[in-house]
């Protein structure tokens, strides 16, 4: 997705159930509407879970808006902390924020 490169973090909105997602789906995983919209995250979030492994640190990051996802993140970091997205290359990367 070519808006990582600015930090921005897309993601779907389900017009009928108001739920926040990321991974591309053409329907929602919790009403299976079909009526979605593609929206830009304010690339804000806490940090739920993180590992790290070979020198990087890797987390699951909770976004203001509510969805989940998958991301590098380039300092330390606890559980619990704030984090803000980066521009970075392919996934999303989060630093302290
Ligand atoms: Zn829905």
């Amino acid at each position: 997705m070519e808006s990582f490169k600015e930090g921005k973090i897309p993601y779907l909105h389900c017009l009928d159930c108001g739920y926040n997602f990321f991974y591309p789906r053409d329907r929602c995983p919790r009403c299976h509407g079909g009526k979605l919209e593609s929206r830009l995250s304010s690339g804000r979030g806490v940090i739920f879970s993180y590992t790290e492994f070979q020198g990087g640190i890797y987390a699951i990051v909770e976004m203001e808006e509510g969805f989940r996802l998958y991301a590098n993140v380039r300092e330390k970091v606890r559980i619990g902390d704030r984090v803000v997205a980066v521009p970075g290359k392919g996934r999303p990367e989060f630093v302290k924020g």
